[in-house]
C-alpha cells in the first residue's frame, strides 16, 4: 500500500465499512450482524508490518465517530471506536507473532488467521462491546446475547473482508494484467455466481415464483468461484453473498423464514460462517496444492537437467575410455622401439597362416634372424647406439618384404619373418637379400660408421610340422647352426639342407 494513500484510504474504508455495518446489518438494539470495518485497519497493519499504528488508530477512531454519531451517543461512539481499534491491533499482534503470511497461501495461514482474528480478537472485543451495549441499552437482550452477536459479527466481518482487502491490495498494481489472464470459462462461472446472487436478492420470504428455496443454494456457486480463482476473488464473492444475506435479514426479507429476530440473526451468521470458511478454505487449499505442484515441477525439471548432465559426462568418459582402449590395444600389439609387430601378434597371425598353409597345401617359410655379437655393440657404443641399430635393422627387413609377409620383433635382437606361399628355395634367397641389406646398414657413432651382421635360420613347413611352434623350433635350430658355424650366414633347416654361407 502506497504510504501516502494509506492515511486517506484506511479511515475512509473504516468509515464506509462501519456505515454499512451500522445501517444495513444492525439488529434493533444496534449491534451489527456483520461488521466489515475492522478488517481495514488489520489489513493496513499487516501490509505495513505495523508501521504507523498509532496515527492510523487515531484516524480510524475518528472515522468510527463519524459513522456512529448519527445513531449513538458520543460516549458510546468513543467506546465502540476504541474497542474496534483494539480488536484490529490485537489480531495484528497475534498474527505477527504466529508468522502469518498475508497471501493466505496455505491452510496453516488460514488456521492462524481464524485463531488470532475471528476467534480471539473478536471474542475479546465482543466481551467489552457487549458490556457497553448492556450498560447503555440493555433492555430485552441479555449480555451473553450481545456478546454472541458482536463476536460473530466481528469475526465474520474479519473472516470475509480481510482476505478480500489483502488480495485486492496485493493485486492492485497489475489488476488489468490479471484480468486478461482469466479464461472465458472462469468469467462464466463468476457471472453465474453473481447471477445466482441476484436471483436470490430478488426473493422474499425465501420464495421464488411461489417455490420455496434456501439460501444454501448459493454455496455451490461460491465454491465453484473459489475453485477457479484465488483467495481474493473467492472471499469477494463470499463477501457479496454474506452482505446480501445479512442485509435481507435486517430489512425483513426473511431469507431463512425465521419469524423470531434472534433466530434469523443466528441463521444468517451461521450461513455466512459456513460460506466464508468453505470458500476461503478451499481457495487457500488450492493455492497450497498449486504451490506444491510448482515446487514439484521445478524439482523434477532440476532433476532431469542434472540427469542429462550426468549422462553427457558418462558418455564423454566412455568415449575417452574407448579411445584409450584402442590406443592400448595398438600399443600392446606393436613393439615400441622398432614400430613393427611384437611376438604376441606374430604368434596370433602366424597360427592363421600356418592353418591356411596346412589346409590348402601351400608352402610356408619362416626366417629367424639374430644379430651377431650384439652384446658387444651395446658394450662398446652404448645402449642408445644399440637401440638405433635395432631400429635400422627392422626398417631394413621391412624394406625387403613382399605384401603378405609378416615381420615381428621376436626377442631382444631377434626378428622373425613369415613368408606365405614361399618355398625353402625362395625363402633362402629372401634371407640372403635381407642379410645383404642389413650388412649395408650403418649408424654413425663418434664419427665412425658402425656395421652389424646377422645370422638367419630358414625353415619351410614340412608334413612333420604339426603346428607353428614346430616350424619355429626347426628355424631356431637352423639359426643355432648358423651361429655355431661362424655367424654372418644363413642356415637352412632339413637334413639335406646343410649350411649355406653368404
Ligand atoms: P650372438 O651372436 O651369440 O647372438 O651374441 P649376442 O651378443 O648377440 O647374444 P646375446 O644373447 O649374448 O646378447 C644379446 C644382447 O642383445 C644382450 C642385450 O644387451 C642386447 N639387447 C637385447 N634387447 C635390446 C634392446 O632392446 N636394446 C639394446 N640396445 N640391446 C638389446
Ligand atoms: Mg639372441
Ligand atoms: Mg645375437
Amino acid at each position: 500500500m502506497k504510504s501516502r494513500a494509506v492515511w486517506f484510504a484506511v479511515p475512509l474504508g473504516h468509515y464506509l465499512g462501519a456505515t454499512v455495518g451500522v445501517l444495513f446489518t444492525a439488529m434493533p438494539e444496534g449491534s451489527a450482524m456483520l461488521w466489515p470495518p475492522n478488517s481495514v485497519l488489520l489489513t493496513a497493519l499487516l501490509l505495513r508490518d505495523g508501521r504507523g499504528m498509532l496515527p492510523l488508530a487515531l484516524l480510524v477512531l475518528l472515522a468510527e465517530l463519524l459513522a456512529d454519531l448519527p445513531l449513538f451517543s458520543l460516549q458510546e461512539s468513543l467506546l465502540f471506536g476504541a474497542i474496534n481499534v483494539g480488536e484490529s491491533i490485537i489480531a495484528f499482534t497475534l498474527l505477527r507473532r504466529a508468522g502469518f503470511d498475508p497471501r493466505f497461501g496455505t491452510l496453516a495461514d488460514l488456521r492462524k488467521f481464524l485463531l488470532a482474528g475471528p476467534i480471539t480478537a473478536a471474542l475479546l472485543s465482543s466481551l467489552a462491546g457487549a458490556a457497553v451495549y448492556s450498560h447503555f441499552r440493555g433492555f430485552q437482550t441479555s449480555y451473553l446475547e450481545f456478546v454472541r452477536v458482536w463476536w460473530f459479527g466481528d469475526g465474520l466481518g474479519m473472516l470475509v473482508f480481510t482476505p478480500l482487502l489483502l488480495g485486492v491490495a496485493e493485486a492492485w498494481g497489475n489488476i488489468a494484467e490479471r484480468m486478461r489472464a482469466v479464461r472465458a470459462a472462469d468469467w462464466a462461472v463468476l457471472a453465474l455466481a453473481f447471477g445466482a446472487l441476484a436471483v436470490f436478492a430478488a426473493t422474499r420470504d425465501a420464495t421464488l415464483f411461489g417455490m420455496p428455496i434456501t439460501v444454501a443454494l448459493l454455496l455451490p456457486f461460491a465454491i465453484a468461484v473459489a475453485a477457479r480463482f484465488g483467495v481474493a476473488v473467492a472471499s469477494g464473492t463470499a463477501a457479496a453473498m454474506a452482505l446480501a444475506v445479512v442485509v435481507k435479514t435486517t430489512i425483513g426479507h426473511a431469507p431463512f423464514r425465521a419469524d423470531e429476530a434472534h433466530e434469523a440473526v443466528l441463521r444468517a451468521q451461521e450461513f455466512v460462517f459456513v460460506l466464508a470458511a468453505i470458500t476461503v478454505g478451499l481457495a487457500a487449499l488450492l493455492a497450497q496444492v498449486h504451490a506444491r505442484q510448482r515446487d514439484a515441477d521445478l524439482a523434477n525439471a532440476r532433476l532431469a537437467e542434472a540427469n542429462a548432465r550426468r549422462e553427457a559426462r558418462v558418455r564423454e568418459k566412455t568415449e575417452q575410455l574407448e579411445a584409450l582402449n584402442r590406443e592400448l590395444r595398438a600399443l600392446a600389439s606393436i613393439d615400441s622401439l622398432t614400430g613393427i609387430a611384437n611376438r604376441r601378434v606374430f604368434l596370433e597371425q602366424g597360427h592363421k597362416e600356418f592353418d591356411n598353409s596346412l589346409r590348402y597345401g601351400t608352402p610356408l617359410s619362416l626366417l629367424m634372424l639374430d644379430l651377431d655379437r650384439f652384446k658387444r655393440v651395446n658394450d662398446r657404443f652404448g645402449h642408445e647406439a644399440g637401440d638405433r641399430v635395432l631400429q635400422q635393422t627392422a626398417a631394413a627387413i621391412v624394406e625387403m618384404l613382399r605384401s603378405g609377409d609378416i615381420v615381428a620383433r621376436y626377442g631382444g635382437e631377434e626378428f622373425v619373418v613369415l613368408a606365405p606361399h614361399t618355398g625353402l628355395h625362395d625363402a633362402a634367397s629372401l634371407a640372403a637379400r635381407i642379410k645383404e641389406r642389413i650388412s649395408r646398414c650403418a649408424i654413425v657413432h663418434d664419427q665412425r660408421a658402425l656395421h652389424v651382421t646377422v645370422s638367419i635360420g630358414v625353415a619351410s613347413r614340412i608334413d612333420d610340422d604339426a603346428d607353428l611352434p614346430a616350424l619355429l623350433r626347426r628355424a631356431d635350430a637352423a639359426l643355432y647352426d648358423a651361429k655355431r658355424e661362424g655367424r654372418d650366414r644363413i642356415a637352412l633347416a632339413e637334413a639335406a639342407a646343410g649350411s649355406a654361407a653368404a
